[in-house]
């Protein structure tokens, strides 16, 4: 089928002739499925007949979730799993061996840094962490023993970007797969594989959920990659999705372009508030024309997408403050719910980032995290400037 993202997020993949003609994708809550005789039990362990065997080697609900999730990335295959950091996990585990290098964006997702330092300390894998300004820096930082690329943009928290057509293009030359961590835009909004990436990954506990209700991971590319992946970092670490959460994260997707729309066009606003407000040092945001790496989130975004970071005048005291007064703006990590949320990096999601790292970085001690809900944007507005005024 050839549809149109809105569509295919709604339809892909689902009939309703095959399951009692129900509207909704029904929940296969089971763990184990009967074979109708000794021969195709034999047949399905030789992959010779595609039914199902156990619910850790797939679930009719949970396939359904991994062919639309596929479609909407534009890939080939994709695999759902218990949390976004068991996709990380399984995915850097399956491209690695013992003193392998890898060459990272400088600003990961907390734990997937704790993993490295696992990977580190247990394998002597090795990781290096560069913006990838150019090309020229991307060819300094690749090392003979370089097996992943592993890219996050935009970065959280600062939202820097890196080019994806660029990196893809050079890492192609060396033959070295690019992973993108594609939570931060979802696909609607950014498609890694049509850049020229090979793999990517969500924490579907974001956007993609939406609701703020479900954990979950999510991986796409190459079918060969992805039955490895299936057949081994999945299938014996056991990372594997719920029928129920897979449930919830197709009922997710139905609305995501519409919601991210609607994240984007809130930020949007709210973002030319910030810039105005004599308390606020400074705004990042992907679509902000006055952001250093506009350029490349016009060529490879569709929006800018809901999170927003700004700096305060003052330091950690003036942040809590600010925070403190604010009133229905949740306080709370995790991002891309239909409620806002609003955190401090320093000491929240990026306090085990050595302070050095966290300066590299460029989170700074008055540096406040914004995930722009659904609400009405004039209210979000008007929380945000009473806790400036306020603080
Ligand atoms: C939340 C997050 C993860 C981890 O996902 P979980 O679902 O919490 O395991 C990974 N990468 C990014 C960018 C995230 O925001």
């Amino acid at each position: 089928m050839t549809n149109r993202f809105e569509t295919d997020a709604i339809h892909h993949a689902y009939d309703s002739k095959d399951h009692y003609d129900s509207l909704a994708t029904p929940i296969y809550q089971t763990s184990t499925y009967t074979f109708a005789n000794a021969e195709q039990g034999e047949a399905r362990f030789a992959g010779e007949d595609s039914g199902f065997i156990y619910s850790r080697l797939g679930n009719p609900t949970v396939k359904h979730l991994e062919e639309r999730i596929a479609k909407l990335e534009n890939a080939e295959a994709g695999l759902a799993f218990a949390s976004g950091m068991a996709a990380v996990s399984a995915t850097l585990i399956a491209l690695t061996k013992a003193n392998d290098h890898i060459l990272c964006s400088r600003g990961i997702y907390g734990c997937t840094f704790g993993l490295l330092d696992i990977m580190r300390d247990k394998y002597n894998i090795q990781s290096d962490f560069s913006f990838m300004e150019s090309e020229t820096v991307l060819r300094q930082m690749i090392q003979d023993n370089t097996t992943v690329i592993y890219i996050e943009t935009p970065i959280n928290p600062t939202m820097k970007m890196i080019d994806l057509e660029m990196v893809a293009r050079v890492a192609k030359e060396y033959d070295i797969p690019v992973v993108v961590d594609n939570t931060f835009s979802s696909p609607y909004l950014q498609r890694p594989i049509d850049l020229g990436c090979d793999i990517v990954l969500h924490s579907a506990t974001k956007y993609i959920g939406g609701h703020g209700d479900v954990v979950g991971g999510l991986l796409v590319g190459k079918e060969e990659f992805i039955s490895e992946v299936a057949m081994t970092t999945q299938k014996d670490i056991g990372g594997i999705m719920a029928p129920f959460d897979a449930w919830l994260l197709l009922r997710g997707l139905k609305t995501l372009p519409i919601r991210m729309d609607r994240h984007s066009d809130n930020a949007e606003k709210i973002v030319a508030k910030l810039k105005a407000h004599p308390k606020v040092k400074s705004v990042y945001y992907p679509f902000d024309p006055d952001h250093e790496h506009y350029h490349i989130a016009q060529k490879q975004m569709k929006l800018g997408a809901g999170v927003i970071s700004f700096e305060l005048e003052g330091g950690k005291a003036e942040a809590q403050a600010f925070l403190n007064k604010l009133s229905f703006i949740k306080l709370a990590v995790s991002l891309g719910d239909a409620e806002s949320l609003i955190q401090h990096p320093a000491t929240m999601t990026h306090s085990v980032v050595p302070e050095e790292s966290r300066q590299h970085m460029g989170i700074t001690d008055s540096l406040i995290r914004m995930s722009c809900g659904l609400e009405a944007w004039e209210d979000i507005w008007e929380d945000l400037n009473q806790a400036l005024e306020q603080m």
